[in-house]
């Protein structure tokens, strides 16, 4: 929804909102309930939401994300608010304080957003691309496994276990991917596989 508020306007809906914030106080509580909801369109207005889920915990409430920008006519989108999702069925809406403050982690401009390698010898860390990230990462995969599986035990019975390499995936995620998450790395042989969440 786009909503052009000049200047005049502005001032006019600014006013209103202490006035009503004014009455409220005085119980008029209904004239301010009205007030905030005319307010909370503008709030919004010009914005894509996103549903998606917090990544701090193993909770995995459902968030909405709204972003300004249209990525579809080339323009970069840029992440504006960020509440509770009052349709999920873990949290209806509600966020505890790490989820209420989730803007401030996406918008850190400490926040890592791409692969990073400290190569042997090194005592620095550099970006690389997600490409060269993930043929390391399989390179490494395949060569530890194929050094390392334990197929049978002493008795000779069939174990496939696979010690030397451990997988640690994320909490906040779907219920599917998290099934598969399970099914790959339980099927690789991995014994050591757990969580930020430790569930
Ligand atoms: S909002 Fe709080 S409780 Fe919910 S997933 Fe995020 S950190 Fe966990």
């Amino acid at each position: 929804m786009n909503i052009d508020l000049s200047r005049r306007g502005f001032l006019k809906l600014a006013g209103a909102g202490v006035a009503a914030t004014s009455l409220g106080a005085m119980g008029f509580g209904a004239a301010e309930a009205a007030e905030q909801a005319h307010v909370r369109a503008f709030k919004l207005a010009s914005t894509t939401e996103t549903r998606n889920t917090c990544t701090y915990c193993s909770v995995a409430c459902g968030i909405l994300i709204y972003s300004k920008g249209d990525v579809a006519a080339g323009e970069e989108a840029h992440v504006v608010h960020i509440e509770g999702d009052a349709d999920h069925p873990t949290n209806r809406g509600t966020l505890c304080p790490k989820g209420a403050a989730l803007k401030d982690t996406v918008l850190s401009a400490t926040r890592l957003t791409q692969p990073r390698i400290r190569r042997p010898g090194s005592d620095t860390l550099e970006d690389i691309s997600w490409e060269e990230a993930l043929d390391k990462i399989a390179r490494a995969l395949k060569d530890d496994r194929d050094a390392n599986l334990i197929e049978t035990n002493d008795a000779g019975v069939p174990v496939n276990r696979w010690t030397s390499t451990g997988f640690l995936a994320a909490s906040a995620t779907t219920n599917e991917t998290a099934w598969l998450t399970y099914k790959v790395v339980r099927s690789m042989g991995i014994v050591g596989f757990d969580n930020q969440a430790r569930v």
